[in-house]
């Protein structure tokens, strides 16, 4: 089977750091390949995943150019998408297209009288309702969790193809760090992720909280600086970085809850594997949750808010502990240490793998191309 894999024009693959979709895609082709899949990736000139062929027409990625203006992001996301509707015009050995650019990607391909297409669903639909409400019914979908689906519009749940969970390479190999006293929260800093809750919470325990990751695509201190000292930066302002500046910085306070920036490798492997809990105090209905997955896959209890996909990815009492309130959560927080490290590597391994993942798309591809030849 030829299957051509659009990852979109924003990241190379796999991300240098932090990187939803493209992580997703980085995960999926290699189980793909093992599979006898030929695959066609399209994304931008920089990604160094192994593929049978590469198509991109950006030579870097752009996500930078996200915080530009909403007509220049849509031009990018076309053009890119345009050198994809090139690609399937020149040739005939398509079998499928596995999409993942969301908005423009389904309403590109859905003019064009070409392959089948499954459209992944990655965001939060409900606040998405706009613009997939006139969703084509050419294309087949598929969410990241059943708890997505449900709240999609009504348009996308009957393109459903159901909800594939995402996955971790972590969960195939066996990634140990000696149990340090600090709890993490792995994420954007935004106020979705609640990081606030999880320092208001720390600190109210004394627990010594890491908070790892980007501000708006900012990795580091002195990113921030730069942007909150110059009013013309296009991230000055930003609600991530006024989030960051007003509600989570006043937590800070030296050793106790720290703020580290974006880590990524090996760095950010052992940050969370030496963890004693996993925080998502979740102010949103999380879609997918990568980095539950992967505290899982690292043997690190998820502690969280009992919302979105946590609860179908999270056993509360046996791979980690949900609450529906603050107060809970802090509960929940000082018994981390019941949870046994191998029953959430065991999960990882049974639910969470690149090749569970795998099987689970192919299945969606023949599907999709049955269903292709049915409308
Ligand atoms: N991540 C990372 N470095 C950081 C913070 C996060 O590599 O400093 C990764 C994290 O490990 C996970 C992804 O970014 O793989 C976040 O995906 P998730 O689905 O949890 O959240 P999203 O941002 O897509 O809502």
């Amino acid at each position: 089977m030829n299957v051509l894999i659009n990852a979109g024009p924003w990241l190379e693959v796999p991300p240098p750091g932090y990187g939803g979709i493209e992580n997703v895609v980085a995960t999926l082709v290699p189980a793909l390949r093992e599979r006898g899949v030929r695959v066609i990736l399209a994304s931008v000139g920089s990604s160094t995943l192994e593929v049978d062929e590469l198509v991109s027409v950006y030579d870097t990625g752009q996500f930078g150019d996200l915080q530009k203006p909403y007509n220049q992001v849509m031009g990018i996301a076309h053009a890119h998408q345009a050198r994809v509707v090139e690609e399937l015009r020149r040739r005939d050995d398509v079998d499928l297209v596995h999409d993942h650019l969301e908005v423009v990607g389904p309403a590109v391909l859905a003019a064009l009288d070409g392959p089948p297409v499954l459209h992944t669903l990655h965001w939060d639909l409900h606040k998405h309702a706009a613009f997939y409400g006139d969703f084509p019914q050419s294309i087949a979908v598929n969410g990241v969790s059943e708890s997505q689906l449900r709240r999609a519009p009504e348009a996308l749940r009957n393109a459903s193809l159901g909800a594939v969970h995402l996955a971790s390479p972590l969960a195939d190999r066996d990634v140990r760090a000696e149990r340090g006293e600090h709890f993490v929260v792995m994420g954007r800093v935004c106020r979705l992720k609640g990081q606030h809750v999880a320092a208001r919470v720390c600190q109210k325990l004394g627990l010594p909280l890491v908070l790892a990751g980007p501000v708006s695509g900012l990795g580091t201190q002195a990113d921030l600086e730069t942007v909150t000292q110059d009013p013309y930066h296009p991230l000055h302002g930003h609600p991530d970085v006024r989030y960051h500046a007003d509600v989570v910085a006043p937590y800070l306070d030296g050793d106790m809850v720290r703020w580290i920036g974006a880590v990524g490798g090996r760095e950010r492997d052992d940050l969370y594997a030496s963890a004693r809990a996993a925080l998502f105090p979740i102010q949103w209905d999380e879609p997918g949750g990568t980095a539950v997955v992967e505290a899982l896959a690292l043997g690190v209890p998820p502690v969280g808010l009992r919302r979105g996909c946590l609860p179908e990815i999270v056993e509360h009492g046996r791979t980690g502990f949900l609450a529906d309130t603050e107060e809970e959560l802090a509960e929940w927080l000082l018994r981390a240490d019941e949870i046994d490290p191998e029953e959430c590597r065991r999960e990882a391994r049974r639910r969470f793998s690149p090749s569970v993942m795998g099987e689970r798309y192919l299945e969606l591809y023949e599907r999709t191309i049955t269903r292709s030849r049915s409308l």
